[in-house]
């Protein structure tokens, strides 16, 4: 059962044992510490630990175990569904862990476990090289892995957590267990698509892949489904080195974009083309293609740079509720709900992206990971971003009754890392016949469930 902790006594207890900071609801530092990406979540942690190596975390794993304090361990802090804190428990923040070493002629890097994509991308870059990861620069590595990761390298080199070699994790009991291929094998699957179920991972070691620059950016055109079912066709025949991820979207107040269009439901595709510089006007030409281009900025860019784009009109502090969903293709019955609900969206920062899974996703097989759909094509989001939370009862009616009547078209699950917290009940349905496995490694290293903010396995029996 819970324990009760004495406040006081948990704040001494780590400030003599841990390095970092150790900050409770007294520190001048506390509002800010507590503080996560997504502002619907506004709890009050009994105390935020902020370690500097895997000691510190071991120390406040075990002290969370010991006193019964609920244990909410955040990398990026972009969980959507609030997963990074928690009211009167211990947070483990890995945001001062933040090094990445990059070994070029191996292409590998090790990073550890509060790195962001900004913090990757620019340490690989370096070397002109990159893995799968977010397509906003200030998501965390740490729960993008864990939970699978998409972004614009996707088709080409596979999911994040295709490209996870290795992991450092401490585990419920407080020790330090490393993982790869050969070591900790049933750990190492669990991990890639388990999510953060299996203890605070300290460090996590990738793949990487000659990239350096890319033709990226977007274009937009009027909100029309003959616009997404030229895309449909474009994803379908393009090569893997040409990834689009489809928008959307109401009509952002930048330069290129006319402003009547400001405010205006649109689509949009965001382009990443990884390939030779020679192929990009026959990019351009496709991208001409799909309807009449109402403004555009694709030009070559730095690969961390395409990871930017987002940043200014997302940044920390809007209210978020979102749903996801995979699906083998976009119907046109999809299309019509996409077109129906594009022309409702709550917000300028509120928006539906579709990210293309198939090619190198689909060369790891459903049961290779943790991550099950690997027979998805598509993965969709979309859902109320929204800087005001006044309306934010209607926005998030508005965003369940979207999903509703996407369902009907798509798979019976979507990307965790995308779900909510009220969508504990389709995490099941999420890890298909992974389950199963996934429940007897959770037993193995966390049968107490301490690590239960998330999007929990549970240890079962
Ligand atoms: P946190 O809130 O810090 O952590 C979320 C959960 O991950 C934690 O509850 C914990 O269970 C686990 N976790 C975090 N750090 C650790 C650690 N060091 N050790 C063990 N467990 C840990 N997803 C994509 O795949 N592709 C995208 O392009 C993408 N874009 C996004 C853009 C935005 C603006 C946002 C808000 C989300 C996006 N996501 C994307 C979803 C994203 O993958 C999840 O929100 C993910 O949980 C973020 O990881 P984080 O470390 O930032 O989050």
């Amino acid at each position: 059962g819970t324990v009760h902790p004495h406040p006081a006594r948990v704040l001494d207890a780590l400030h003599g044992t841990v390095r970092g900071d150790v900050i409770g609801p007294d520190d001048p530092r506390y509002d800010r510490a507590r503080r996560v990406y997504n502002a619907l979540h506004d709890r009050r942690p009994a105390v935020v630990v902020r370690p500097v190596d895997a000691d510190d975390c071991a120390t406040a794993v075990n002290l969370a175990r010991e006193r019964g304090l609920p244990l909410a361990v955040r990398g990026g802090g972009h969980s959507v569904a609030g997963h990074g804190t928690c009211d009167d428990g211990l947070v483990l923040d890995l945001s001062r862990m933040r090094t990445v070493r990059v070994d070029p002629e191996r292409r590998l890097a090790r990073a550890q476990g509060g790195c962001t994509w900004r913090d990757f991308n620019r340490a690989t870059y370096a070397h002109g090289l990159a893995t799968t990861g977010g397509v906003v620069s200030s998501t965390g590595i740490a729960g993008l892995t864990l939970g699978g990761g998409m972004g614009h390298l996707a088709r080409r080199y596979g999911l994040s957590c295709d490209n996870l070699t290795a992991a450092e994790i401490v585990t419920a009991d407080g020790t330090l267990v490393r993982c790869d291929a050969e070591h900790e094998t049933d750990l190492f699957w669990a991990l890639r698509g388990g999510g953060g179920n299996f203890g605070a991972a300290v460090s996590l070691s990738y793949r990487l892949h000659p990239v350096a620059d890319i033709l990226g950016g977007p274009t937009f055109y009027p909100l029309d489904g003959d616009v997404v079912r030229r895309w449909r066709g474009l994803v379908a025949d393009s090569p893997e080195e040409f990834n689009t991820l489809f928008a959307v979207a109401l009509g952002p107040p930048v330069p290129f974009l006319p402003e009547r269009w400001h405010g205006r439901p649109v689509c949009g595709v965001l382009t990443c083309f990884s390939g030779a510089e020679e192929e990009d006007d026959r990019v351009l030409a496709r991208l001409a293609g799909l309807g009449p281009v109402l403004g555009r900025a694709v030009r070559r860019m730095p690969y961390p740079v395409i990871n930017t784009l987002f940043d200014e009109l997302l940044p920390a502090g809007l209210y978020h509720y979102w749903k996801g969903a995979f699906s083998r293709d976009v119907p046109d019955a999809a299309i019509d709900v996409h077109m129906r609900y594009g022309r409702a969206l709550p917000s300028l920062e509120s928006d539906t992206i579709v990210f293309p899974v198939d090619g190198a996703c689909h060369r790891v097989g459903p049961e290779d990971t943790a991550f099950a759909y690997r027979d998805a094509v598509f993965s969709t989001v979309y859902g109320a971003s929204v800087p005001d939370p006044s309306h934010i009862a209607e926005d998030i009616a508005w965003t369940r009754e979207y999903d509703a009547a996407l369902r009907p078209h798509t798979l019976d699950a979507g990307y965790v890392n995308f779900l909510t917290a009220d969508d504990q009940n389709r995490i099941r349905a999420s890890y298909r016949q992974n389950h199963d496995r996934l429940t007897v490694v959770k037993r193995r290293f966390d049968p107490g469930n301490l690590f239960r903010l998330n999007h929990n396995i549970t240890p079962g029996r």
